[in-house]
């Protein structure tokens, strides 16, 4: 063919890939761009068959992309052996005419990029028009092709590139404002099933998080056999792996932050595929992203619990400086830990080391006042004591069938002062592994905040006590009495008042022995506490010389109580002893104090000393009266 007619080919051939991307009737999906493409080069060339073969980057085998033979559903996909590949890097030519490894084409275009054969033309056509092209033609032709394939590509590359990038950006900011890490994780997945349609996507996570709502969410520990998965998450870097059997090709990213790697993305590719470089590179940023997100979440979770864990120590703290009752403070502190660490179960037990004993403090929870609960109080008693050590059970057993245990998940606190064992913390939940370790942590904080206010406030407790309890026979001191005397004078309408002597006491002395007089003492306190009601006030007046007060209660009842009392320790006393009582009452509105109610009692005892003993005076309106008495 002429040298002019040849240029003027090419130059038609120029113009129509021109107008291909001018035009923008395609939108650079390259299988379109070439199908025109090829419909050009068979018209110009008078070709009977035009096909595309495309060499993959991989593996170097070439296949059907595109033909002008069929239509586009039922295309073949068939690979070259290497030899061809092999036969066409060795042309000093971009063409081969007649090519002997593929003997159903007449001409063969190749296009090269970077001395690398990428893909060739096939054509089949008469060979008379094949002889009367030169080979400096077929040369600027497969160039021409080469030049335009590589632009429309490139193009195509950038394109969808930059739709990549937006998504990124935009799955980027998502990440950003929010704190949540399931919506994070939720995000990352559904862009890259928006990407990649046909994947598959795990993601592998190293923490014990709950709930992801439906994500496709894998425990990476669990699935620790999966050596490859656990590489990438150990080393941070992205690991591939194709399985030859699943016919599939995986990829591994790691889902990287500052501070470390907190999962790791698992893409399955199916049939085989190998992962080009750009998208790699794509779901390698998106999964950094995801990790710097996630780290984020993780953080902002963390500062929050710490802050609400502060929070608690604060408050507790708080509230066991304020002076609240030993009861009250531990009902507080119960309840604290119920709501905080989602405890179904919370009791303090003191250890009594002497006895070896234990006793439960009030405020705890009533389950640790049941009998049900010495198994578990025990079992940790026995171990706390061993090694001082706090305990945390995860699943704990019991070998005897007949009585399992309905607790199994288990937190012992030692509450440790001066270096001695007080006692424990107990908080308990009937499913196994219930607690998370830093709840275990929190709670060793909590207890060693409290140990001390708990037990300076036991303390108090019992010197309030023993300051308002009389020694000997533990009736209240004479103290005690008067302060809640003159209290009730001034909040109720009336009282009574017994004075109680033991008759002839001193011969009791003398007789057998200040020792047991002191016994006969505490005989009749006894008699004296089992004969009045919680309200009722027993004390020890002072000596041998006992006394009652009965708030709000009227004469006749004092009598009654008195004439009891003097009925029971003349049958109950060992050795036997008689009491005397004088009986006193105030009404209100008649002016009256505790020190005339007091006087009153003390001259009708006397007048009870005078006439007999072993009975009960009453003091009159002018001062005595002796109808209630008693022989
Ligand atoms: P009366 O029937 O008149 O009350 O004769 P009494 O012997 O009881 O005489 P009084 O009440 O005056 O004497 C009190 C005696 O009680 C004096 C003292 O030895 C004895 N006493 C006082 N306090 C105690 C005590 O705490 N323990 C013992 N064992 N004896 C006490
Ligand atoms: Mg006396
Ligand atoms: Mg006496």
């Amino acid at each position: 063919m002429e040298e002019l007619l040849e240029r003027e080919i090419i130059l038609e051939l120029k113009s129509k890939f021109f107008d291909l991307i001018s035009t923008g009737r395609f939108s650079f999906s390259s299988s379109e761009v070439l199908s025109q493409m090829m419909a050009i080069l068979k018209e110009l060339l008078k070709a009977h068959e035009v096909d595309f073969y495309s060499c993959q980057e991989w593996n170097q085998e070439m296949y059907l992309e595109t033909t002008t033979r069929l239509s586009s559903d039922d295309r073949v996909l068939e690979t070259f052996p290497h030899c061809l590949v092999n036969e066409l890097a060795a042309k000093p030519y971009a063409f081969i005419k007649y090519p002997e490894s593929m003997p159903e084409h007449e001409l063969l275009l190749v296009l090269k990029a970077n001395e690398k054969p990428m893909g060739l033309f096939g054509f089949q056509m008469n060979s008379d028009t094949l002889n009367s092209l030169s080979d400096r033609f077929l040369d600027k032709l497969s160039s021409e092709c080469n030049v335009f394939i590589e632009k429309v590509r490139s193009q195509a590359e950038t394109l969808e590139e930059e739709k990549r990038y937006k998504q990124l950006f935009r799955v980027t900011k998502k990440f950003h404002s929010t704190m949540d890490m399931d919506a994070v994780l939720g995000e990352i997945i559904s862009t890259l099933r928006e990407v990649y349609p046909s994947f598959t996507y795990y993601l592998l996570l190293s923490h014990d998080h709950k709930g992801y709502g439906g994500l496709p969410v894998r425990d990476l520990e669990y699935d620790s056999d999966n050596l490859t998965a656990m590489q990438s998450y150990v080393s941070g870097q992205i690991q591939f792996e194709d399985s030859v059997i699943d016919k599939n090709s995986i990829m591994y990213a790691p889902l990287k932050g500052k501070q470390g790697v907190y999962g790791v993305l698992q893409v399955i590719a199916p049939n085989s595929l190998v992962f080009p470089q750009n998208e790699v590179e794509f779901i390698k940023l998106l999964a950094n992203t995801a990790g710097s997100a996630l780290e984020n979440a993780k953080l902002y979770e963390q500062s929050r619990k710490l802050i609400a864990d502060l929070q608690l120590i604060n408050e507790t703290s708080h509230q066991l400086n304020t002076s609240l009752r030993l009861t009250d403070t531990m009902k507080f502190i119960c309840g604290q830990i119920i709501k905080s660490f989602n405890a179904q179960e919370v009791g303090f037990i003191m250890l009594d080391e002497e006895h070896d004993d234990y006793s439960v403090l009030k405020g705890s929870t009533s389950f640790f006042f049941s009998k049900d609960a010495s198994n578990y109080i025990l079992r940790v008693a026995n171990q706390i004591r061993q090694g001082m050590e706090p305990l945390f059970l995860g699943d704990i057993s019991d070998d005897r069938e007949d009585s399992p245990l309905h607790f199994h998940s288990i937190m012992g606190v030692p509450m440790i002062q001066s270096g001695e064992l007080k006692g424990f913390a107990l908080v308990m939940h009937e499913d196994p592994y219930h607690f998370a370790f830093d709840t275990f942590k929190l709670l060793q904080s909590l207890i060693h905040h409290s140990t001390l206010a708990f037990t300076n406030s036991m303390l108090r407790e019992e010197l309030e006590k023993m300051v308002v309890t009389d020694h000997l026979t533990k009736l209240y001191s004479r103290g005690y009495l008067d302060e809640k005397m003159n209290l009730s004078m001034l909040e109720d309408q009336q009282g009574t008042f017994i004075l109680i002597d033991i008759d002839n006491f001193k011969s009791v002395n003398d007789q057998y022995g200040h020792q047991i007089g002191d016994e006969v003492l505490i005989q009749l306190a006894r008699q004296i506490a089992n004969n009045i009601r919680g309200t009722d006030i027993g004390a020890r007046w002072g000596g041998e010389e006992l006394a009652i007060y009965l708030p709000g209660a009227p004469l006749e009842t004092g009598v009654m109580i008195a004439n009891r009392l003097v009925d029971k320790v003349e049958k109950n006393t060992n050795p036997n002893v008689t009491v005397s009582c004088g009986v006193s009452t105030w009404i209100r509105g008649q002016e009256d104090t505790t020190k005339t109610v007091f006087k009153r009692a003390d001259q009708a005892l006397y007048v009870a000393k005078g006439s007999g003993k072993n009975k009960v005076v009453v003091q009159n309106e002018n001062n005595f009266d002796f109808s209630g008495t008693q022989e």
